[in-house]
């Protein structure tokens, strides 16, 4: 196996080759104008040793039957010496030759065998990277762009009627422009990750990014007859955090929540997101849902990439939501809610205590 960090002249396939043949002569001399008793042959291991990784396996097994025939042209041409102790000794120099040749292959084939399989992780890692990066854009970017959508059919609509509904139509038309605002602000953040900058960090209040994701989440929530009970502690904290970032987990949990109560009847259908002050120095926020709750066994799985239990899914969502809520020095955790659904509830520390830390 070829070690590229090697530096001696081993490691010089010209400079290996010349040794070889060097040896090969120097040995087959030696060999031959010495008696029979000295037993010059078994040095061949040295060249078999030194040409196993610079030649194929082929290559090998080739320049070992070389060896051994040319310590039998030796042992017929040498003159002097008792033949029986001759014989044993080609026999002995032949053996080694081969085993040495054997091992020497062998294990030139487990090294290959590990280096390929080295290589395919990595090429694997390369591409699940990858992978996920663009399930996250196609994710994150989905989200509004369906909004969009329906916003844009709301519109047609209220136009259509007669006398045309203006004010309703212009409502939709500013649900797009802010849709569409929040699509782009996810693709600058995206490429600013791309080129590894660092998330921004303000001062925000997290009541007002509830605020805003669920007024953003209003006209889904309407249409699924989904009743909203918001409970906002008044005294929260600031927390240092990237406004868009936290926009985004709201976002992704409050539509995990509406997803989560399809299956339920409308009457039972209920979201309640809380704020609230955690300890000392931090801030939490939740958000609830009457939906069809969490299983023990699906828990364990919720935050893994890819995991999902929707046919349209891409199992995303929470991924991302741990890793933005992780990089802000929070946590977040799920939990099946006592009167059935599910509760996400996600902490932060507060901005005192980073500056404390800081
Ligand atoms: P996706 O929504 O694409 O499936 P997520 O990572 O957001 O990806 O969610 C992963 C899985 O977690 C979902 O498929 C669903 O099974 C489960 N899940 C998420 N939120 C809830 C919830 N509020 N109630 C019940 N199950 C949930």
């Amino acid at each position: 196996m070829k070690n590229p960090s090697r530096s001696s002249w081993v490691a010089r396939p010209r400079m290996r080759a010349a040794a070889i043949a060097a040896l090969l002569v120097g040995i087959f001399v030696f060999d031959t104008g010495t008696n029979l008793e000295i037993a010059g042959a078994v040095f061949y291991v040295v060249v078999i040793l030194l040409a196993i990784g610079l030649l194929s396996t082929r290559g090998v097994v080739a320049l070992a039957a070389f060896c051994v025939l040319l310590t039998l042209v030796s042992f017929a041409l040498t003159p002097s010496g008792a033949r029986g102790a001759g014989l044993a000794n080609s026999a002995i120099s032949i053996a080694a030759i081969g085993i040495t040749a054997y091992l020497g292959v062998k294990r030139a084939a487990a090294e290959a065998a590990a280096y390929e399989a080295r290589s395919q992780l990595v090429r694997m890692a390369r591409m699940t990277n990858l992978g996920a990066f663009t399930a996250s854009i196609a994710h994150e970017v989905n989200q509004p762009l369906a909004a969009v959508v329906t916003s844009a059919n709301a519109s047609l609509r209220w136009l259509d009627q007669d006398p045309p509904n203006l004010d309703r139509a212009r409502r939709s038309v500013d649900r797009i422009i802010a849709d569409a605002n929040r699509a782009s602000a996810v693709i600058a953040r995206l490429r600013g990750l791309a080129r590894r900058e660092p998330p921004r960090r303000e001062r925000i209040n997290l009541n007002e990014v509830i605020a805003e994701a669920v007024t953003l989440a209003r006209q889904e929530l309407g249409r699924n007859g989904i009743s909203l009970q918001l409970d906002l502690a008044t005294d929260v904290p600031p927390v240092l955090a990237d406004r868009i970032q936290m926009q985004q987990v709201l976002g992704n949990l409050l539509l995990n929540a509406i997803e989560a109560m399809e299956a339920v009847p409308v009457a039972r259908r209920g979201l309640e997101v809380r704020s609230f002050q955690e300890g000392s120095g931090r801030v939490a926020f939740a958000v609830e849902d009457s939906g069809v709750g969490l299983p023990a066994e699906m828990q364990a799985h919720l935050f893994e990439a890819f995991w999902t239990t929707k046919p349209g899914g891409m199992g995303m969502g929470l991924a991302i939501c741990q890793s933005i809520v992780e990089s802000h020095g929070g946590h977040i955790a799920a939990a099946p809610r006592l009167r059935g659904g599910a509760v996400f509830q996600v902490s932060l520390p507060a901005e005192e205590v980073r500056h404390e830390r800081a």
